[in-house]
């Protein structure tokens, strides 16, 4: 079973295999003898390094609002929405 993860370098979207890797929350650990490549960006992940998962649910809203706090647009790319304060008077 695949699972997806954000690459630490590039932000773009890559695929493991779950039995790669080390699942710890919203964080995966390489598992010693297992490397794999980014195909975005040619980053080679090692054993032991930290990646994040991707977060399976992923709020897109068109003219709505958002609840979530990120939004995932392409290739997983992490946006931040801004929260906008208040204009002081
Ligand atoms: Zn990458």
């Amino acid at each position: 079973m695949l699972i997806p993860l954000i690459c630490n370098q590039c932000g773009g979207k890559l695929e493991v295999e779950q039995k790669w890797v080390l699942e710890s929350g919203d964080t995966v650990i390489v598992l010693s003898d297992q490397t794999f490549t980014c195909p975005h960006c040619n980053t080679k992940h090692l054993p032991g390094e930290t990646l994040k998962r991707l977060p399976e649910k992923t709020a897109i809203t068109i003219a709505g609002n958002v609840s979530g706090s990120n939004i995932v647009i392409g290739n997983g790319n992490v946006i931040l929405k801004g929260r906008k304060k208040p204009r002081q008077l």
